[in-house]
């Protein structure tokens, strides 16, 4: 009874998700002088970003590193007083795909793919080809990263290529990716230029005012960046807070969270997955909720697997190397990173840690088998290539279960549909990584920058309305501004 009598708690703008974009969203809206609350429903906030020292070895369970190439994520390390704190990546440039068994460098341009072994001859004559021919889309092409790249550059760059890097950043093939949602950029020059030469300098100059690209991680790992956040954030945060419903109420939002504890906002953002979203905002958007529950998850497995520095034959020297889905029907691995190579801080001295990345939409049971099969399984496969003697010292599996949306064909449009649907309730915005570029995307650096750009929507918003005259706002009819997906 006395509950029920009680006033519920308020603020301007409640965030859902304590992963990287919910964390910089509630930052950037406390530091335009709102009220915030963020809603995390662990016990600890940074979602899948994860470091751990394990025997002196520094260990990134989720995210290894972030390829810093945004204004936004320059000016949140200043703000943060974490610039110097950051740690470029070593011997990145060199990366491998693993062909028949054996690791090949990937060449850094076209001339070097064209003069290199890296493509059989066959490879490097399909490629000539194309990129002497006319080889604009046709309407009946499938619209997916693989048939964009198997068009411009040949089968054999697609599959050795395209595929493994897709697989490396989306945790999906190629086949299955919509160019469109994951590339806007290199999808709008493909159906304007005619020549291959034509596209690649049409995306060099679309890139050319982006401030240099640095891959980096920071002392402590990317973990130092969400707890520094966290720290600026402070009492705002609700940590073991899961949020169970919204509903809208008067000119804003009723939240419900954990032991049904609720709050009153003028504002709501959601940095959570689509299927959580969708769940969330079935009271408030349904037709959103509904496009929402159509997108497809995959989960993201990380097997670390430290040695004697002894017992790996082979010289790591390079950020690690991808697997095509050609190389093994049986293979668990998707690529494999070597830590110290890239970050020599992260390792303890005297060891030698791999990096395996497993799962995906290639491998989806490899997250239900157990430590120990996974383990073995992934020690068979990276062996011979690493020339491994013995068992490792020490190992650590980490399973993220539908972290990564799939950007398969139809999302750009199931996209624009959804931020059209929530336009319709003023003061919800979403900034999931399932929202795809040009605004979203899924790594780091794109996040951060997301975030920024949905906080800016929501502080305009929130500042129209307080200038409205009081009885004009969007609950009673008026007009009302869209905080966009
Ligand atoms: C294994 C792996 C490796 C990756 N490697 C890289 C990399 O090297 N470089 C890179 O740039 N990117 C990488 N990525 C991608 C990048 O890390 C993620 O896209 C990004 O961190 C996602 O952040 P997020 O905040 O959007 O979501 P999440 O990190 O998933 O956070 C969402 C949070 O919301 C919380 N939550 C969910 N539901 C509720 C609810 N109802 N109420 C309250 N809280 C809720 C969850 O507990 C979680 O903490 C990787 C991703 C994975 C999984």
């Amino acid at each position: 009874m006395l509950k029920a009598l009680k006033a519920p708690d308020s603020c301007d703008v409640a965030v859902i998700g304590g992963g990287i974009t919910g964390l910089v969203l509630g930052y950037r809206l406390a530091r335009a002088g709102m009220a915030v609350r963020l809603f995390e429903a662990g016990e600890r906030v940074g979602g899948v970003i994860r470091s751990e020292r394990l025997e002196g070895s520094l260990l990134e369970l989720g995210p290894f590193s972030v390829m810093l190439r945004s204004p936004e994520f320059s000016q949140l390390l200043d703000e943060l007083a974490l610039e110097p704190a950051t740690v470029d990546a070593g011997r990145s440039r060199r990366r491998f795909v693993q062909i028949d068994g054996e690791l090949r460098q990937v060449p850094g341009s076209l001339p070097g793919l064209l003069t290199s072994g890296f493509l059989s001859l066959r490879g490097r004559l399909d490629l000539l080809r194309r990129i002497l021919t006319d080889g604009r889309p046709d309407p009946s092409d499938p619209p997916t990263l693989h048939e964009l790249g198997s068009r411009r550059f040949g089968r054999e760059f697609a599959d050795h290529l395209v595929g493994p890097g897709t697989m490396g950043i989306f945790g999906a093939e190629a086949w299955e990716l919509e160019a469109e949602a994951c590339m806007p950029a290199v999808h709008e020059e493909d159906l304007l230029q005619r020549t291959t030469v034509g596209l690649v300098r049409g995306i060099r100059r679309k890139a050319a005012p982006a401030p240099p690209r640095r891959l980096m991680s920071l002392e402590g790992g990317l973990a130092t960046l969400v707890d520094r956040i966290a720290e600026r954030l402070g009492g705002s945060i609700l940590t073991g807070a899961r949020v169970s419903r919204i509903d809208q109420s008067g000119g804003g939002f009723e939240v419900a969270h954990s032991d049904g504890r609720e709050l009153l906002a003028g504002s709501v953002v959601l940095g959570v997955g689509p299927q959580e979203s969708a769940r969330l905002v079935s009271n408030i958007a349904p037709s959103a909720s509904e496009l929402l529950g159509g997108i497809r998850v995959a989960g993201l497995g990380v097997v670390h697997l430290t040695f004697e520095r002894g017992q790996v034959g082979r010289d790591l020297d390079g950020f690690g190397y991808l697997v095509p889905a050609s190389e093994d029907a049986m293979n668990p691995v998707l690529g494999v990173i070597w830590p110290g190579s890239v970050f020599p801080a992260h390792e303890a001295e005297g060891t030698t840690t791999i990096r395996v990345m497993v799962g995906g939409t290639r491998w989806p049971l490899a997250l239900s088998l157990d430590d120990e099969t996974l383990v073995s399984g992934c020690l068979e496969r990276i062996r011979s290539v690493h020339r491994i003697k013995g068992q490792p010292k020490h190992v650590d599996v980490t399973r993220w279960h539908s972290s990564v949306p799939v950007y398969e064909v139809g999302h750009a449009a199931r996209i624009r549909s959804i931020a059209d649907s929530i336009s319709r309730t003023p003061g919800l915005a979403m900034a999931g990584s399932w929202i795809c570029p040009p605004h979203g995307g899924i790594g780091v650096n794109d996040r951060v920058r997301h975030a920024h750009e949905v906080a800016d929507e929501i502080s305009s918003f929130l500042g129209d309305r307080s200038r409205r005259p009081s009885g004009s706002g969007a609950a009673d009819g008026g007009p009302s501004k869209k905080v966009s997906a």
